[in-house]
């Protein structure tokens, strides 16, 4: 497959010095058979002391500037727009946010309607990420999801409607008694959608998932791997063929799109976090708050820390990061400019171990340039282990 050549470290353009801001918000409607993140039953009560702890914890935040906001769940598109747009006021009155912050709810369809996601724009949010998953009703049956296919294109044109013209669609692959040919369609689904941006994601079975079960009562099974391979690789070919350029292993945008808040994820920027599991890493130091919402509200109401682990990475530790992450995007990571940042000369150190991956097709090495070939990013686990 012809692969770009890109020039530098900063291709995507989007590697800046401000911070990013994670919040956590870790109410949902109905619990997914498959979910394993930090979420439990939306509660009012609940929802709304834990919007005036998250104020608090914002308020206590290092003076510093951020430039994206990212409100991830559980579902933050249960909270009213009146919250989160306390909540971004809150972050504006500690922390010097770029007038042209990029600012994404995760949402989900069932929760919004035209009328909301107006609020929600007003209130200052400017990108949307829907999880989707499936634009079969069926295969949302499965996965417990509690939307339809309807309501989920439905939810992309309210959001076009209300003035949003940065909208993510998340979808998710290798579902259970899905073939190669309704996960297209699922794509086809997708670009006939007109989303900016999408995520796509291998459903992975934790091993007391309520699916597993669900899967051995009906006799549902997973495709083969090679089914998924074929999933995955065709997925992308076609979305970039619509326009939606793949610049991460599991992420397409179209030019200028991408997310510039998972970017700092992926090439070791730094991030702010707030609310219960959120976990954050500013100026080398990684720290994660308590898990419990109870437990998060309690120690913020009583002026105390949240924050459960906090840790400073060693200079190694910081290496392997970078590397790790930085393979993931399509663009890779540029040796020099590695060098310059971390005095590290990958080559000399890993070039052994990675030699063979060079030759199996999975890594181009590319002048300075190194990075993973399509084929490599089915087989990223073990390319990247050799960082781990
Ligand atoms: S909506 Fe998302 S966070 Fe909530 S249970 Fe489902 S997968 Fe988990």
């Amino acid at each position: 497959m012809a692969r770009r050549a890109p020039k530098d470290s900063s291709d995507l353009g989007l590697r800046t010095s401000a911070l990013g801001i994670y919040v956590h918000i870790p109410f949902c409607s109905a619990i997914c058979n498959y979910c394993n993140f930090n979420r439990g039953l939306y509660d009012a009560a609940l929802k709304s002391r834990y919007v005036e702890a998250l104020r608090r914890e914002i308020g206590s935040a290092p003076e510093t500037s951020a430039d994206t906001i990212f409100f991830g769940g559980g579902t933050p598109s249960l909270l009213e727009p009146d919250e989160i747009a306390s909540i971004i006021r809150a972050v504006r009155d500690r922390i010097v946010l770029d007038p042209a912050a990029e600012i994404t709810l995760e949402t989900n369809p069932e929760t919004v309607d035209r009328a909301k996601l107006e609020r929600f724009r007003g209130a200052g949010v400017n990108r949307l990420s829907f999880g989707v998953q499936s634009f079969h009703d069926d295969e949302l049956k499965r996965l417990g999801r509690i939307h339809s296919a309807e309501r989920a294109r439905a939810a992309v044109r309210d959001a076009r409607a209300a003035g949003f013209d940065n909208v993510s669609l998340d979808l998710m692959m290798w579902l259970p008694g899905q073939s190669v040919d309704a996960w297209m369609a699922n794509v086809e689904g997708l670009i006939a959608a007109e989303p900016d941006h999408a995520s796509l994601y291998l459903l992975e079975l934790y091993p007391n998932a309520p699916l597993k079960e669900d899967m051995a009562r009906a006799g549902w099974s997973q495709a083969p791997d090679d089914d998924a391979a074929e999933m995955y690789l065709r997925a992308m070919e076609r979305l970039e063929s619509a326009g939606l350029r793949q610049y991460e292993i599991s992420n397409v945008a179209r030019p200028g799109r991408e997310s510039r808040h998972n970017v700092k994820y992926w090439q070791d920027g730094e991030w702010l976090a707030f609310g219960c599991g959120a976990h954050g890493t500013v100026a080398g130091v990684r720290s994660k708050n308590v898990s419990g919402t109870e437990d998060y509200i309690a120690r913020v109401t009583n002026g105390g820390d949240p924050v459960s682990e906090r840790r400073r990475l060693s200079a190694n530790e910081r290496v392997e990061d970078a590397l790790f992450t930085g393979l993931r995007l399509v663009d890779g990571i540029d040796l020099d400019g590695f060098r310059a940042r971390y005095g590290v000369n990958v080559w000399e150190k890993y070039g052994p171990s990675l030699q063979p991956y060079v030759d199996a097709g999975w890594l181009v090495r590319d002048g300075s340039r190194l990075s993973l070939t399509r084929a490599g990013m089915l087989m990223a686990n073990e390319v990247l282990a050799v960082f781990v």
